[in-house]
């Protein structure tokens, strides 16, 4: 669903690199920030999905093909994006699995150890190869994107769960150590969104979340927007924690539709 920007938000002269660009919210962000001015870095996996949106924003736009679970790929297609664009300036950390669902006495380990590699190493590693750099330049913004998850049990999740409460502890350590040096970081929960990962959910039969009628969740844009949102100086009271989209006061910052009371 398209959604008119809410916001008046310049980026220009600023360049951002999504993870997890090539569908979803990943690729609704990188649409809205470069509607806001910004050079954007599509970073993901599937080459074809995020060339093709780089080819539809046609300027300022690079797809860098990158697997957040490995170090070398990470700081690859940040070095090659630091050499198209000069620096990176917001890093959003979106990319994340919620493959594979199963409980504690029945989960893989090799799987539950994948997925924690990619929804949390995974931000680590970007977060590590950006750093340095904005350091050096005494600003810069990462935003990591959460999940309610984050600080909610939730049947046959523990992968996400335990990957999405590392992310939050990323964020207050980030904020606790890089503020005092310019730096900015920052936690989106975006609530229930429809994208592949709810066809997932839906597909598993388990726990609440797999219940939702599809119109319950909200469309990748409105997270987007609160990206966005996040990117000024109006949220800086969110720094060091996540804005949540699942209640009014995240909905009326963003200025977003609000939770209608049942
Ligand atoms: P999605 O549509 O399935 O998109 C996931 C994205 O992550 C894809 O672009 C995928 O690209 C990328 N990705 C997966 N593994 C990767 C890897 N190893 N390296 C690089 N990129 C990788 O899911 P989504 O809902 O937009 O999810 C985006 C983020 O929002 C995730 O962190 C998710 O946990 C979070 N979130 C979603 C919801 C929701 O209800 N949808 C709610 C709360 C939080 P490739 O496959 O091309 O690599």
């Amino acid at each position: 669903m398209a959604l008119q920007p809410l916001n008046p938000i310049n980026l220009s002269g600023k360049t951002a690199l999504v993870t997890g660009a090539s569908r979803g919210i990943g690729a609704a962000t990188a649409r809205r920030l470069h509607l806001a001015g910004a050079n954007v870095v599509l970073a993901a996996r599937t080459q074809w999905e995020i060339q093709n949106i780089a080819d539809e924003l046609e300027v300022r736009a690079l797809a860098v093909n990158c697997d957040v679970s490995q170090w070398r790929s990470v700081s690859q297609a940040c070095e090659l994006a630091t050499e198209q664009f000069g620096a990176i300036d917001i890093l959003v950390n979106n990319a994340g699995i919620i493959e594979p669902i199963a409980r504690i006495d029945e989960a893989e380990p090799d799987t539950w150890d994948h997925a924690v590699k990619v929804n949390l190493t995974g931000v680590f590693h970007c977060v590590r190869a950006v750093l340095p750099a904005m350091k050096r330049s005494g600003s810069g913004l990462i935003i990591n994107i959460s999940s309610g998850a984050a600080t909610r049990p939730l049947e046959g999740w523990s992968h996400y769960c335990a990957s999405k409460a590392g992310v939050l502890a990323l964020t207050q350590c980030i904020h606790h150590e890089e503020a005092s040096n310019g730096l900015r970081c920052v936690g989106l929960s975006p609530g229930s969104v429809a994208t592949d990962i709810q066809k997932v959910i839906k597909a598993s039969g388990l726990n609440p979340m797999s219940e939702r009628d599809w119109s319950e969740h909200i469309p990748p844009a409105w997270a987007a927007e609160a990206v966005a949102w996040l990117t000024t100086e109006k949220a800086r009271r969110f720094d060091g924690s996540d804005l949540s989209l699942t209640n009014n006061a995240g909905r009326d910052a963003v200025g977003l539709p609000r939770i209608n009371a049942a």
